[in-house]
């Protein structure tokens, strides 16, 4: 993914991947394409090379940058009205550690409006085409960055799933997309969704680029109280296990060594025979049928591999999607109450007082995904209601923990579907909210439980579609699955 030798320059990438998002301007990928900056930092880095000074490992690689990572260049406008005008002070830490690595930001992508949805529709610049059949969908919310890296306009793409917005659209489009262990990479700068179950992640088109990008972009921030210490690139472990919920420090991390003596793949070496889970409630008829037949596939090909099938029964997962729909309302809630038209982007210019400022700011600049989860958060949290919605959810959520955990016991990954369905028609599900939500049964509990997932391409439906499965860890095991994903190939 490097300039490894002098027969390119970061310039001549730059060009032809500004060149090619020019060309697919129609996918409606970018938000905002950085020509200027791009190829000002293309020119500063082939100068460097030119005096043989030292360059980073991401030196002259072009990438796209999902519209809620905070960076001065361009506007940062999370795809929502309110934020438009918006240009940020500071810059995500995630983004400053790649570019200290020499990458370069062609351009801001495409997501639904805050993060909310699940197929880019929800975005106030509309939505984005899915790489391989333009009248679908491109998944979401991370949409623009899963379709830039599927069409080859960049190596890698950066993401945010809080409960499945990386996974599903990399499905959706045929790439890698990893939602890492949550805590693994820094969210500072980044526009919050749902604090306790946002992560930061990336796409890209092999396995080896997702390991290289993550031992860029892990470790502990100083600016992110969430951050684990750097287990991805060392064996670090928390000495904060104390302070924090079991499910934020990954104190149970990957399985001990196993009772038959053989060390656990999440810790050792992939040699010998690892055990996949495979969830049988998730095989049933509501699953698409090339979705079932992908899985088929992989699962003789792991066992022809000499590695063990371990049928999960996984009941407290049915749970999964009401609670994720009751925490995270209630998280975006509090993370909106920020937009006022007085801090950041938008003002409506209908205001002549203070109240109706706020008002009329928020009823014009949110989208209506974005109310919908407002009023569901401030309903679930209010007092009357406290104790029946928010505290049964935690409860869930803790079964779910539970749940993952007792897994790991009996199994070293798990292998799962991303979403029930391919990529769906463009407006077949955006005026059906529930329809929608329904996307994520099989996305969501990760990030309740704080686990990380991979989602690897696995062949297409019989009209073309992608179709992806989900490689699913113990905390901290991101480096094994990333390996393990190989042997999928
Ligand atoms: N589709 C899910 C939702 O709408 C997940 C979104 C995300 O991961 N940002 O909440």
């Amino acid at each position: 993914m490097k300039i490894a030798d002098k027969s390119t320059s970061a310039e001549k990438l730059v060009r032809d991947a500004l060149e090619k998002a020019k060309k697919y301007a129609e996918y409606n990928i970018f938000t905002f394409l950085n020509e200027e900056g791009a190829l000002k930092k293309a020119r500063e880095i082939d100068a460097r090379i030119k005096k043989g000074e030292k360059v980073g490992k991401l030196a002259g690689v072009p990438y796209a940058l999902k519209d809620n990572f905070l960076s001065p260049e361009g506007e940062t406008t999370a795809s929502a009205h309110i934020l438009e005008g918006f240009v940020s002070p500071i810059t995500a830490t995630a983004v400053a550690k790649l570019e200290a690595e020499g990458a370069i930001m062609i351009g801001r992508t495409n997501l639904d409006a805050f993060a909310h949805g699940s197929s880019t529709e929800n975005s106030y610049f509309g939505p984005t085409l899915n790489s391989r059949d333009k009248k679908r969908v491109a998944g979401g919310s991370s949409g623009g960055s899963a379709v830039a890296v599927a069409l080859d306009i960049v190596e890698f793409a950066t993401g945010t799933d809080t409960g499945g917005s990386i996974r599903q659209p990399a499905s959706f489009n045929g790439v890698y997309g990893l939602k890492p262990t949550y805590g693994c990479i820094s969210r500072y700068g980044v526009v919050a969704m749902a604090s306790s179950t946002d992560c930061i992640g990336f796409f890209t088109k092999t396995p080896d680029d997702m390991d290289l990008l993550m031992s860029i972009a892990s470790g502990q921030d100083p600016k992110d109280m969430t951050t684990l210490p750097d287990y991805y690139n060392t064996d670090a472990d928390t000495e904060l296990s104390d302070l924090r919920p079991s499910w934020a420090t990954g104190a149970d991390r990957a399985p001990e060594p196993r009772n038959d003596g053989r060390e656990g793949a999440c810790r050792g070496s992939l040699n010998s025979s690892v055990r996949i889970g495979i969830i049988k409630d998730f095989d049933n008829e509501s699953v698409d049928s090339d979705i079932r037949e992908a899985l088929k596939k992989k699962v003789e090909l792991l066992k022809s591999k000499g590695h063990e099938i371990v049928e999960l029964e996984m009941p407290a997962l049915k749970y999964g999607l009401a609670a994720y729909y009751i925490i995270v309302p209630a998280e975006v809630a509090s993370n909106l109450s920020r937009y006022d038209g007085v801090r950041y982007g938008f003002r409506s210019e209908k205001s002549d007082d203070l109240d109706a400022l706020y008002y009329n700011t928020r009823f014009e600049g949110f989208m209506p995904e974005n109310k919908r989860r407002i009023m569901i958060g401030n309903f679930v949290l209010s007092s009357g209601f406290y104790d029946a919605y928010f505290l049964k959810a935690a409860k869930a959520r803790t079964m779910i923990i539970n749940e993952y955990e007792k897994a790991f016991s009996e199994c070293d990954f798990i292998l799962t579907p991303v979403s029930p369905n391919p990529a769906f028609k463009l407006g077949e599900k955006v005026n059906d909210p529930v329809a929608m939500y329904l996307e994520d049964v099989m996305s969501v509990s990760l990030n309740l439980a704080g686990v990380p997932g991979l989602t690897i391409p696995a062949g297409e439906t019989k009209d073309g579609l992608a179709v992806g499965l989900q490689l699913v860890g113990p905390r901290r095991s991101d480096k094994a699955l990333i390996e393990f994903s190989k042997e999928l190939a």
